[in-house]
């Protein structure tokens, strides 16, 4: 990781358009809003303020987009990995019709502020495909498919040959296309927020790890090491990426690693095979996997686990080893790009809203899917701090849960991700 921009040396933050410029934060002063964390839940909330003319400050510890709003796949995909069945049974028949509706329009709401505030960001919305070629993978895409299908979204089941024909890969033998969702250089689309919320008035200031929130006289005084805010409300953004500032909130998401890799722009030839429409995809194998290419043709993947690059583990470099066994025809095309970030699991893969005091609110719990759902968020907790009421926010209010062995669970999480690869392997 680069100690300036905590960055790692990734395909985005190679390529992604500059960030705006930001000072740490001196001094003291006053604001109506805080928001600490400026990946996508800090800097669209900041943004969503600052449209309808409030005070609001960002604060981030490092840079930009330095958690894993910049290091993610940066798939814009309008649901979560949990059906929406299931996601009433989780939270209630009412607040689960409202979180599906408003989540399912998520990905409207990514294009259309990349569109309003012309962020560079590749942006491409040609659709993403979950595929699989499985008994077990059919019957989960079915499951998906038929639920969306039956709510009106445009998605289209595909077989084996149109699979083949789309992706450039014999390896899956169905699955469905969802047409609303796509992809963004995800390190530009954070950068590009930040930069839409300073255009709109909001105050940036990075390098400034705030160390202590504290009421005082009926505010809240946020300190970094050499400057304090005083603010009617505080928004704690920090996701995955969480430290000491509120060591309940970090311990009740378990962090699981994902790695990517990303090939050299491919030849004309090579590219007229590999998704040459601009869709994505992910898979329904053991460990799942998710690809897509970039504006100068390279093929990027993703899946779950630590980058591990030693020879000692027989399954190191896994997002490349899925490249080469699903792309077998691109030869030993070289890998120009590796790197990894943390994800922040909730107990039940969905994200939530605590709010220990009145004015202090803190979402998380993205589980894998934060483009279109912590955006989202950002645009409803902007409408919750101007008044709209409990009825009309998109999200469970909870006190967070302690995630229980949390560390050895993270752990036990990789090393069956070890093991799922392994199976893979040998079948
Ligand atoms: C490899 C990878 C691939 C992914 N791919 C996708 C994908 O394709 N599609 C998708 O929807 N989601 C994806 N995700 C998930 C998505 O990136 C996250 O859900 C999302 O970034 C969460 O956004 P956030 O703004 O809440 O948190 P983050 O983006 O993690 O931002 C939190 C910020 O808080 C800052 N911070 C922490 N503590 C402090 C402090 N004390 N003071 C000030 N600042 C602080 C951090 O430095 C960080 O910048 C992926 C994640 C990873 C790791």
């Amino acid at each position: 990781m680069n100690p300036d921009t905590g960055h790692p040396p990734s395909l985005w933050a190679a390529t992604a358009a500059p960030a705006p410029s930001s000072p740490p934060l001196e001094g003291a002063h006053q604001t109506d809003v805080v928001v600490i964390g400026a990946g996508y839940t800090g800097s669209a909330t900041a943004l969503h303020l600052a449209e309808r003319g409030v005070n609001v400050v960002l604060l981030e510890a490092i840079e930009i987009g330095s958690g894993a709003g910049g290091r993610s796949m940066g798939l814009v995909n309008p649901h979560f990995r949990v059906l929406p069945s299931q996601i009433k049974k989780l939270v209630g028949e009412e607040l689960g019709e409202r979180m599906n509706r408003a989540f399912h329009a998520g990905s409207d709401i990514v294009f259309d502020i990349i569109a309003r505030h012309r962020i560079e960001c590749e942006a491409v919305r040609k659709g993403t495909m979950e595929l699989g070629n499985t008994k077990r993978g059919f019957k989960e895409l079915r499951a998906f498919y038929e639920e969306f299908a039956a709510t009106g979204a445009p998605l289209e089941w595909l077989d084996g040959g149109r699979i083949a024909a789309v992706t450039g890969t014999k390896r899956y033998t169905g699955g469905f296309i969802d047409r609303r969702a796509g992809s963004i250089q995800p390190l530009g689309y954070v950068r590009g927020l930040a930069r839409a919320a300073q255009e709109k008035g909001a105050v940036l200031h990075t390098r400034s790890r705030v160390q202590s929130i504290a009421p005082e006289g009926g505010r809240w005084r946020v300190d970094t090491a050499k400057g304090t805010i005083r603010a009617e409300r505080v928004v704690v953004a920090t996701d995955a990426y969480s430290d000491d500032l509120m060591p309940d909130v970090r311990d009740c998401m378990v962090p699981m690693w994902a790695n990517m890799a990303a090939t050299e722009p491919l030849s004309a030839n090579l590219r007229a095979t590999i998704m040459p429409g601009g869709e994505a995809f992910g898979d329904t194998q053991i460990v799942r996997q998710y690809y897509r290419t970039d504006q100068a043709g390279r093929l990027i993947a993703v899946t779950l686990g630590h980058l591990i690059n030693t020879p000692l583990s027989p399954v190191h470099r896994w997002a490349e080893a899925g490249i080469r066994k699903t792309y077998p025809h691109l030869g030993e095309q070289k890998i120009t790009y590796k790197w990894e970030g943390m994800l922040g699991l909730s107990h039940d893969f969905l994200p939530s809203l605590h709010e220990p005091a009145p004015g202090f609110h803190v979402p998380n719990g993205y589980s894998g899917r934060g483009i279109t759902s912590a955006t989202t968020v950002g645009k409803y907790l902007a409408e919750r701090i101007l008044g709209a009421p409990d009825s009309e926010f998109p999200l469970p209010l909870r006190a967070p849960r302690r995630a229980r062995f949390r560390a050895l669970r993270g752990f036990r999480y990789e090393a069956a991700l070890h093991a799922g690869r392994l199976l893979a392997m040998v079948r």
